[in-house]
């Protein structure tokens, strides 16, 4: 049998299959680099181009960690566009599947009523865009307390879409929040003043030339 190289990192079984069954054998750099980490105990900055794996460098940790069945929403995804916010949530459903954790959708432009019964349903994993995510929070219809790890998914690419208010305003209302992860192909001022206010002493990957 074909050597499966995400064994390494000591990953759930029921992940290792999954990868297995998605025909994923070797991890990409960003995916080695992030798995290697003991990404846990730290914030980080990661800094990795399109295209080079990062959904998975953070899916597969956040997965590990999840307890199956569990309801209450634990880590909260953001991305700059519906189309990237619900390629990871489909990704999120595909390998929670086999550890029995499920994934809200919270994108804008879709039916509010529908994610507002996915969420009372519970789902661990919620996915989204950040003026959506804040209109539920709003609400009162996302429950954040039990969320412990907020992902920044393209963060220079959230800021230039002028997300930064909603951004803000949905870190803020995080009271139990341990951990932000942003992932970012560039690092411009916005971002540093952004990671500044709310990474504490944040692990630098940096995967590209530019430092
Ligand atoms: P990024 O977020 O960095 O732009 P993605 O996470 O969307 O990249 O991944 C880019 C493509 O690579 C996707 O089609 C994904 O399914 C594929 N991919 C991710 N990890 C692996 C892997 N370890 N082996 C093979 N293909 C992978
Ligand atoms: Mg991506």
């Amino acid at each position: 049998m074909e050597q499966n190289n995400f064994e390494q990192y000591e990953l759930r079984a029921e992940l290792l299959k999954a990868l297995a069954e998605k025909g994923f054998s070797t991890p990409t750099p960003v995916q080695d680099r992030v798995l290697s980490e003991k990404i846990f105990e730290k914030d980080i900055i990661v800094r990795a181009k399109t295209g080079s794996g990062k959904t998975l460098a953070f899916l597969l940790p956040l997965l590990q960690k999840i307890t199956a069945g569990e309801r209450e929403s634990k880590v909260l995804i953001l991305s700059p566009t519906r189309e990237l916010s619900q390629q990871i949530w489909k990704e999120a459903k595909w390998f929670g599947n086999y550890i029995n954790v499920s994934a809200a959708s919270l994108v804008g432009g879709m039916d509010m009523s529908q994610q507002i019964r996915s969420l009372r349903d519970g789902s661990a994993v919620v996915t989204g865009t950040p003026g959506r995510v804040l209109d539920h929070i709003r609400r009162g219809t996302l429950d954040t307390s039990g969320i412990k790890i907020v992902v920044l998914d393209e963060g220079d690419h959230m800021l230039d879409l002028g997300f930064k208010e909603e951004l803000e305003a949905i870190l803020d209302s995080l009271p139990n929040c341990q951990r932000v992860w942003l992932f970012s192909a560039t690092m411009p001022a916005e971002i540093k003043n952004l990671a500044k206010r709310y990474l504490k002493t944040p692990v630098f990957i940096s995967l590209t030339e530019e430092g």
